[in-house]
């Protein structure tokens, strides 16, 4: 439960910043709370804070989630057309290095920052947060 001081400071943010999808300001690598500033200050590495309201990243911990989506879809994407590929022309096997190989790098870069801002963004909109035992 959260005390009255909690409670009033949550609909004040929640007058400032009106609520907008974790699935837009994810992708795009933007703050879940105003989606104006950037979430990311390099490729993966999550900035300190919000240059635009300030909301302090501390909380964001995605852990292993991107890793696991972006391994399961990449598997997906990339072994069915190198299986399609397989079937239709029956290439020999240096095609397959030479363009499965880099399409699997592109494909995993290209997915895990757009995935790992919207599991810290679903985060924000959860409020999720490791499990707390309570005080006495
Ligand atoms: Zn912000």
């Amino acid at each position: 439960m959260f005390s009255g001081s909690e409670d009033s400071s949550l609909a004040e943010e929640g007058r400032r910043y009106p609520p907008i999808s974790a699935i837009s300001t994810g992708l795009a690598g933007r703050c879940p709370r105003c989606g104006d500033g950037h979430l990311f200050r390099g490729f993966l590495s999550v900035a300190p804070r919000c240059e635009s309201c300030g909301l302090d990243f501390g909380f964001a911990d995605s852990g292993d989630g991107p890793a696991v989506f972006v391994t399961l879809i990449a598997g997906f994407l990339v072994l069915g057309c190198a299986l399609a590929v397989d079937i239709a022309y029956e290439p020999p096997i240096w095609i397959y290095l030479v363009i499965f190989a880099p399409l699997t790098l592109l494909v995993c870069l290209g997915l895990l920052r757009p995935l790992k801002g919207l599991l810290i963004a679903s985060q924000y909109k959860n409020k999720a947060a490791p499990g707390r035992l309570g005080t006495p």
